[in-house]
C-alpha cells in the first residue's frame, strides 16, 4: 500500500509499505478516505519531537472505512465509515475512566505524559498513522465513531482533531459571559478556538498571528478582531492598552513550539529556537492575561527545555490549563454543533491533494504558501 514515509527533518516521501496487520484482537484495519496534515505534524516534520524515527508514517487526523476487525471487536463492522480520534485510548484505564482519553496509560505505558497518538513518534507510542491507504486502529471499540449519515466527510475528518482541540482550548479557558479572550495563532486550531470562544459567552475575541491571509480568514470565520504581531511594536503592551491596562481575561496558546521562529523573535540555531524562541506565544499569553486570569495551552511543545516565565505565573496568580484534546469526550457535542450549523469545520480546508503528493503538501502547509490553512490528503 502507499504510505507517507518520514525520512528526516523536512524530508518526507510516499512509498510502498506492507499492508497493516491485526496485531491484537481489539484492532481494526481502516481503509483511509481522508487524512489531514496538522500543525502537530509540522513539529515532527521540523525534527523537533524526540524519537521520531525514519520510516514512520505520520497522520493522526483521518477517517475511513472499516476493512477488517479483530475477533473481539463488537462495536464496528466491515464497511462502517468512521471518524477515528487522534488519541489512542483503551477506554478502561484510570485516565480513560475520567474521560482523559489523551492521557490513556495503556496505549503508551512507557510514557509519563501523553497517551498513544497515531503517527506521532515513539514518544507517543510509536504507532503508524493514517497518511496511508490503510492503518491499524488499536482499541477499535473505544475511539472510532460511525460518521452520521448526512455528514460531509470533510467535516468528519475535522472532528478527529481540529474541532475538538479548538473547542477544548476555549473550554479550558473557563470563559465567563463577557470575557475578553485572546487567541495566539490563527492556524486551524486557533481559528476554531476563536469561533468556539463565543459558544462559552466571550464578549470580545482577539486573534494574534503574523500571516495576513490567516488573520483575514479568522476575522470572518470566528468572527473576531485580528492583529498582525509584526505590525505591533509590543503585542503585550498593545493587548494591555486594549483591555484598559488590566489584561485579557483568558489567553489561549494555539501556537506551540514554532520551528520557523516567531518572525522578529527568532534566535538562530535550532537548539536555541527550541529552548528560547519556541515559547514566544506562551510568553505573550502569560504576560498579557490579567492577574488571576486563565491561560489555556493546546499548542504542542517538546517534553523539556521550554523556557516559561513561571515567576509571572506565580506572581499574577494565573491558572494554567493544558492538555491534548480528549476527542472522544467531545465528539457527541461537536457532531451536534456541526449538525446545527454553529461550526463549519470543512470551511478551513483550503487544499485537497492526492496522498502521492504528500511531500508537496507538507512543503505548502509548512511554508504557509498558496493561502493554505488546512490540507487534506486523499489516498
Ligand atoms: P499551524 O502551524 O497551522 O498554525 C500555527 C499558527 O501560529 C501559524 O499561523 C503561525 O503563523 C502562528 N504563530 C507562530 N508564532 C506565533 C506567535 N508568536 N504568536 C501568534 N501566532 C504565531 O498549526 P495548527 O494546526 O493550527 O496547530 C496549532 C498548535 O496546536 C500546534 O502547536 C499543534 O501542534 C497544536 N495542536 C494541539 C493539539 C492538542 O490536542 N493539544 C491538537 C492539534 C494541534
Ligand atoms: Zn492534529
Ligand atoms: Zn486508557
Amino acid at each position: 500500500m502507499l504510505a507517507m514515509n518520514y525520512r528526516g527533518p523536512r524530508r518526507v516521501r510516499v512509498d510502498h509499505k506492507p499492508y497493516p496487520e491485526i496485531l491484537h484482537p481489539n484492532d481494526a484495519i481502516v481503509r483511509v478516505t481522508r487524512s489531514c496534515i496538522c500543525g502537530s505534524d509540522l513539529h515532527l516534520y521540523h525534527g523537533m519531537v524526540p524519537d521520531t524515527r525514519v520510516g514512520t508514517t505520520f497522520g493522526h487526523e483521518f477517517i475511513g472505512i472499516v476493512e477488517e476487525t479483530g475477533p473481539s471487536v463488537q462495536n464496528l463492522k466491515k464497511g462502517d465509515h468512521v471518524i477515528v480520534p487522534f488519541n489512542i485510548a483503551c477506554g478502561t484505564c484510570a485516565f480513560c475512566k475520567q474521560e482523559l482519553y489523551g492521557n490513556c496509560h495503556e496505549s503508551n505505558p512507557e510514557a509519563t505524559a501523553v497517551g498513544g497518538i497515531f503517527g506521532y513518534s515513539h514518544t507517543a507510542g510509536g504507532y503508524d498513522g493514517g497518511q496511508a491507504e490503510y492503518v491499524r486502529v488499536p482499541y477499535a471499540d473505544v475511539g472510532p465513531t460511525v460518521i452520521p449519515e448526512d455528514m460531509d466527510p470533510d467535516d468528519a475528518v475535522m472532528l478527529t482533531d481540529v474541532a475538538p482541540t479548538g473547542y477544548q482550548a476555549a473550554e479550558m479557558g473557563g470563559i465567563r459571559i463577557g470575557d475578553t479572550v485572546v487567541v495566539f495563532g490563527a492556524g486551524p486550531v486557533g481559528i476554531m478556538a476563536a469561533r468556539c470562544a463565543w459558544l462559552f459567552g466571550a464578549g470580545r475575541v482577539i486573534v494574534i498571528d503574523h500571516i495576513e491571509y490567516r488573520l483575514e480568514f479568522a476575522r470572518h470565520y470566528a468572527p473576531c478582531e485580528a492583529y498582525n504581531f509584526r505590525s505591533l511594536e509590543d503585542p503585550v503592551l498593545f493587548l494591555k492598552k486594549e483591555t484598559g491596562w488590566l489584561g485579557a481575561d483568558v489567553c489561549i496558546d494555539a501556537v506551540g513550539a514554532d520551528a520557523a521562529g516567531s518572525a522578529l523573535h527568532t534566535i538562530t540555531g535550532k537548539k536555541l529556537m527550541l529552548q528560547a524562541g519556541s515559547a514566544i506565544a506562551l510568553h505573550w499569553a502569560i504576560n498579557s492575561v490579567k492577574k488571576g486570569g486563565i491561560v489555556s495551552v493546546v499548542g504542542v511543545y517538546g517534553p523539556t527545555g521550554n523556557l516559561v516565565p513561571i515567576g509571572n505565573v506565580v506572581n499574577k496568580g494565573i491558572t494554567m490549563r493544558a492538555n491534548q484534546a480528549s476527542v472522544k469526550r467531545l465528539l457527541p457535542r461537536l457532531i451536534k454543533h456541526v449538525e446545527d450549523g454553529y461550526i463549519d469545520p470543512k470551511a478551513l480546508i483550503t487544499h485537497r491533494m492526492p496522498l502521492a503528493e504528500a511531500a508537496d503538501a507538507y512543503h505548502i502547509f509548512s511554508s504557509k504558501l498558496d493561502n493554505c490553512i488546512k490540507t487534506v490528503l486523499i489516498p
